[in-house]
């Protein structure tokens, strides 16, 4: 057999596999197995070197194997030289299996490095939306007074929206232009325009007295500009028990406002008109910024209440009649009184936000402001 010259074989075949080579050539495979250990450098050329000089068909293996061909006599010192020979390897494959194994693990750590004194990009903790902040807050502080909290559809029937509600057939407030109806229009269905049917259902489902706050969303065909949005949310309550009046009210209202707002905060009522409450009213708030210090003072100017010394916050009355009927409740034993007011509004104040637009635009850097539950 010959090579080219300038190469070196990196397999020496035993010129026959049925004879047992002399030393020479054991220590010239031994040779070859050293030098070819000694030139890998990582695991993929070692494994190849490892197969071709110690596997089952490398020379020293078959060479092993041709010893039971000797006389009985000669067996015992073969087998010491090639076994020499084979263990001799073993222990160079040994040896630079663990330095190349090393090697690459340095490799391999230098190239996964984390340098954990990098600054981070500063993650920012999760957190409820201001406006279900508020909602939930004003719930809980009804849930203190015993109130139960009563959730309905927001894909609601005209009948519970409006009918039940003293709406008459051609009220305004049925018109396309305010609410956002269902096709087709005699399926008689729409978005609910305030969360008033969800009390009628109380009514309907529930065992007198009734005391339920409902908060939730609304949807009417509004603008969107800086004090309107076509869905936004309310929290409205609704008491129906015996001997209720207009003071139980006014004393619900307070305790809301301050529980909101703080101890010094009272409540007014102007009156107004709604087709579900007789008498009914409007409900101010004591501004709870100037607490109506800025009222003819131009030189302490308040922009919460535009230095009117009082913010509008809702609409509340008795409970007309003609609903509790509606509902199959006996009007001469039973009175209930009712209000509602927008919670975003209600945000609004409490934030001192001018702009409703920046509720539901998503900046990141406006809802962390509300982060760690400031309302
Ligand atoms: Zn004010």
């Amino acid at each position: 057999m010959s090579f080219p010259e300038n190469t070196v074989p990196d397999v020496v075949m035993a010129p026959d596999t049925s004879v047992v080579p002399d030393a020479a050539t054991v220590q010239t495979l031994l040779d070859a197995a050293l030098q070819a250990i000694a030139a890998t450098n990582d695991s993929a050329t070692l494994a190849a070197a490892k197969y071709q000089h110690t596997g089952d068909k490398s020379p020293l293996a078959m060479a092993n194997g041709a010893i039971g061909n000797l006389p009985p006599d000669e067996r015992r010192a073969a087998g010491q030289l090639i076994g020499q020979a084979r263990s001799q390897i073993a222990a160079a494959f040994t040896e630079r299996a663990t330095q190349i194994t090393a090697v690459e693990l340095a490799a391999k750590l230098h190239a996964e490095t984390v340098d954990v004194t990098l600054p981070t990009p500063g993650h920012r903790p999760g957190a409820l939306h201001p406006i279900t902040q508020m909602l939930e807050r004003m719930a809980d502080i009804f849930v203190a007074m015993g109130w139960e909290v009563a959730e309905g559809p927001e894909l609601e029937a005209e009948w519970l929206n409006f009918d039940a509600l003293n709406f008459t057939p051609y009220h305004p407030a049925r018109f396309m232009s305010d609410t956002l109806f269902i096709d087709p229009l005699s399926s008689h269905k729409l978005l609910r325009t305030h969360t008033s049917p969800v009390q009628i259902r109380a009514l309907l489902e529930r065992e007198l007295p009734v005391y339920v706050v409902s908060p939730g969303k609304v949807f009417r065909a509004d603008e969107y500009d800086a004090t309107h949005l076509p869905v936004f949310h309310q929290l409205e309550g609704l008491a129906v028990d015996k001997g209720i009046t207009m003071a139980h009210l006014r004393g619900t209202l307070d305790q809301l406002a301050q529980a909101l707002f703080g101890a010094d905060i009272r409540t007014r009522m102007r009156p107004h008109y709604f087709p579900f409450t007789e008498p009914s009213g409007e409900v101010d708030l004591l501004c709870f910024v100037c607490h109506g210090e800025s009222v003819g003072n131009p030189e302490h100017p308040c922009r919460t209440c535009r230095s009117e010394g009082w913010i509008e916050w809702g609409g509340c009355g008795i409970v007309n009649p003609k609903v509790l009927a509606a509902c199959g409740i006996d009007t001469e034993q039973y009175s209930g009184f009712a209000f509602g007011m927008g919670v975003d509004r209600t945000v609004m104040f409490k934030a001192g936000a001018g702009d409703l637009r920046e509720f539901v635009e998503g900046d990141v850097r406006f809802d962390a402001q509300f982060a760690g539950g400031v309302l």
